[in-house]
């Protein structure tokens, strides 16, 4: 095995910290000591997490939006994509179902969409609560003011997922057009932290232009940030958008900086995603076995999943809700992991 990726890892155990130099070795390294890293990543999460897997059950309530990022298949500027948005109750609906089959999460996810003004999303929140009281609500929904943020979080919702997809703002205008600001994003993140949310950021490994300097500065963001959640999964290239002839992302790279994630901030909750799922067909397991605790199966009702299309062929678009719970159940049970029946808070969170 090679001796220098051996004392990396190694270090990289020891000191939750990594440099830039080391972080540019693990992630161009050949791939063939990947196990070792994993294996460190793996026995990490164990300590922490002790074999149990998260699930949110993700409700992708519309897909209207009034951005237009360039790597996503539901930008405003798309006039393919098919606009639909859920009503309350079939919101709530959502939910009742995610309930009886065992979900203690429910992650309320849209476009940027002005239809759902503070007062709907609050609304929508004290229901969810009132029915579902032992559940955690997670919402994301884009950028907002301190003000609506803090609205929600008196509502009840409990955390929220806002990836601030790269802490670079050079790399950032390269993703975004010139009304997003990477710092907008950033300012947003610490809002929510503040207001006293679970926080979740993250970014998409592979995106365009993207360098390892870009990823190092993400996780000096990210430590600073200390987010509870870290979504990462490979860009993936949708067809109706301007990055539609860009090279999908590593799937191997993506593991990869999960189990260095996971080795950095040992007790975040790090997920295994669709994306991962959709590069790979064993993606979700190779993510758990690389150090990943959380997944998040898709609870929208089928006749709107094809039309929540952020990238090429996303896996988990035809089944009903039970299907994918059940489905999932397998996977992680087949690879000697079991689900959790907690809501699956972060541990410091649980302590305070
Ligand atoms: S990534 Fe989010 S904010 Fe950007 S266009 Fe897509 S749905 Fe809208």
């Amino acid at each position: 095995m090679d001796e220098r990726f051996r004392s990396i890892v190694d270090s990289l155990k020891d000191t939750q910290d990594i440099s830039k130099e080391d972080l540019a070795y693990l992630l161009e390294c050949d791939g063939s000591d990947n196990e070792y890293l994993f294996e460190a990543a793996r026995g990490v999460a164990e300590t922490h997490f002790h074999k149990e897997i998260y699930l949110r059950g993700l409700i992708e309530f519309s897909n209207y939006c009034r951005n237009n990022c360039y790597y996503c298949g539901i930008r405003g500027g798309n006039l393919k994509a098919e606009r639909y948005r859920l009503s309350e109750e079939e919101i709530l609906s959502c939910c009742e179902i995610g309930e009886k089959i065992g979900f203690k999460t429910f992650v309320l996810q849209s476009g940027e969409d002005p239809y759902y003004t503070d007062e709907l999303i609050t609304d929508l929140i004290k229901k969810i609560k009132t029915a579902h009281p032992d559940c955690a609500v997670t919402l994301s929904i884009g950028e907002k003011s301190h003000e609506s943020y803090q609205k929600f979080f008196d509502a009840g919702a409990d955390r929220y997922l806002l990836r601030h997809e790269t802490a670079n703002e050079e790399h950032y205008s390269k993703l975004h057009p010139k009304s997003m600001s990477g710092a907008e994003r950033k300012k947003c993140l610490f809002d929510l932290k503040k207001i006293g949310y679970q926080v979740g950021c993250g970014i998409m490994v592979g995106t365009p232009c993207q360098t390892v300097e870009n990823i190092y500065e993400d996780i000096v963001f990210m430590k600073e940030l200390q987010p509870h959640m870290i979504g990462i999964g490979p860009f993936i290239a949708h067809k109706d958008t301007p990055f539609k002839d860009e090279p999908d992302g590593s799937v191997d790279r993506t593991l990869r900086l999960l189990a260095i994630l996971r080795l950095i901030f040992p007790k975040v909750l790090l997920p295994a995603t669709t994306a991962l799922g959709t590069a790979d067909a064993m993606g979700r397991e190779k993510g758990i076995l690389a150090g990943a605790n959380v997944m998040m199966p898709n609870l929208s009702p089928s006749n709107v999943r094809k039309k929540y299309l952020l990238y090429d062929g996303k896996i988990c678009t035809g089944e009903e809700a039970a299907e994918c719970n059940a489905c999932l159940r397998g996977r992680v049970e087949r690879i000697g992991f079991h689900v959790a029946d907690s809501r699956g808070d972060h541990p410091d969170f649980i302590k305070q």
